[in-house]
């Protein structure tokens, strides 16, 4: 066991910052004020692109005074550029609130500041850390990511036990009286050391304490959820060959006028458990009163439309007897490309096309 090992991990990341920790525009004075627009600034944005506008609203607007008595106009001025524009107009309605109900003091109780607009539970908690010392962890995307590869949490990051699995731990390893420097150590070192991709687990501080590292599965945390399962459909589609005389033709369906591929052309198809050809020409003497005779497997298509992927067998039958209603029509072969299809009728229509002797 070295040293490194016993001391609490808190202490480990503190060290790191200590020495690594970025050097931001808003750390030199952690006045609530200063606390409050970074961290409004820093929602949605990156740090990078949040300096320069940091660096001007604080001249234009150095204190809440100057920003309550400002007008919307100027506030969104400043802003323009930074994106998600209700941040600022919840800025101006704050600082309005603040002086008018707080007497110009920002409130460093965690419940009041969640009552403010535009402050969620992380903002808040961000604030009464860093600006009062208060014992809050913030809990952002960052510290989820980095706990949850820390402690090895295999639960979806969508379920609310591993909210509270990392609500626990980020309880558990706040070093007390140093909440605001430690919350800003785990966001440094979710964004320098233990990043969303390839975290750098070589350079981390704290790889012998990391049970996603030493058991290999750092890349798979945190667990996003399980992504929903793209229901898979199976089709059987008859491509119906009628000759007469020296002339072949082949039986489309135009598709209804509402819903998917509305209107277009196909060959008749249905939803089948199996792909045998011969309880599709059953299910087409039962539904459409026609009766086939098989021959073949034609070809098998596959597609993924937006929400459903579908693979398609197409039987090859020769038409015997049933009466043809309104919805088909019997169409030359050479004709197949003058009636619009989706995708995979394309497919199947070119490939009748080609290939003559296979149908
Ligand atoms: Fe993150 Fe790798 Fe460090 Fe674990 S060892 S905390 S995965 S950077």
């Amino acid at each position: 066991m070295t040293m490194d090992s016993i001391i609490p991990l808190g202490l480990r990341i503190m060290q790191w910052y200590e020495r690594n920790g970025r050097n931001l525009p808003w750390r030199k004075d952690k006045n609530p004020y200063r606390v409050w627009i970074s961290e409004v600034m820093l929602q949605q944005t990156r740090v990078e692109t949040v300096i320069p506008y940091f660096k001007r609203w604080m001249k234009r607007f150095p204190n809440i005074k100057s920003l309550a008595e400002s007008t919307e106009n100027d506030v969104l001025s400043v802003w323009e550029g930074l994106g998600y524009y209700s941040r600022a107009h919840n800025l101006l309605k704050t600082a309005r609130i603040i002086m008018r109900e707080f007497g110009g003091k920002f409130p460093r109780n965690l419940e009041s500041l969640k009552d403010l607009p535009g402050l969620g539970a992380y903002s808040s908690a961000a604030i009464a850390s860093i600006a009062y010392n208060e014992n809050q962890p913030a809990i952002d995307g960052n510290i989820r990511r980095v706990y949850s590869r820390l402690f090895d949490i295999r639960i979806s990051m969508k379920t609310s036990l591993f909210e509270r699995r990392i609500r626990r731990i980020a309880e558990q390893n706040l070093p007390h009286g140093r909440a605001g420097d430690f919350n800003q150590a785990l966001m440094d070192f979710g964004a320098m050391i233990c990043l969303p991709k390839q975290p750098k687990c070589t350079e981390c501080p704290l790889e012998d304490r990391c049970l996603a590292f030493r058991r290999g599965v750092q890349n798979l945390l945190p667990m996003v959820g399980q992504a929903t399962p793209i229901p898979h459909e199976q089709q059987a589609a008859a491509i119906i060959i009628h000759k007469r005389g020296k002339l072949s033709k082949v039986l489309l369906r135009k598709r209804s006028s509402k819903g998917l591929l509305a209107g277009l052309w196909e060959f008749p198809s249905v939803y089948v458990n199996t792909n045998q050809g011969q309880e599709l020409a059953r299910r087409f003497l039962s539904t459409f009163k026609l009766k086939l005779r098989k021959k073949s497997l034609f070809t098998t298509v596959k597609h993924s439309y937006s929400h459903f992927r579908v693979t398609l067998s197409a039987y090859a039958f020769t038409y015997n007897s049933g009466k043809i209603t309104k919805d088909f029509k019997w169409v030359d072969l050479g004709d197949l490309s003058e009636y619009p299809m989706g995708k995979v009728n394309r497919l199947i229509a070119d490939q009748l096309v080609l290939n003559p002797n296979e149908r």
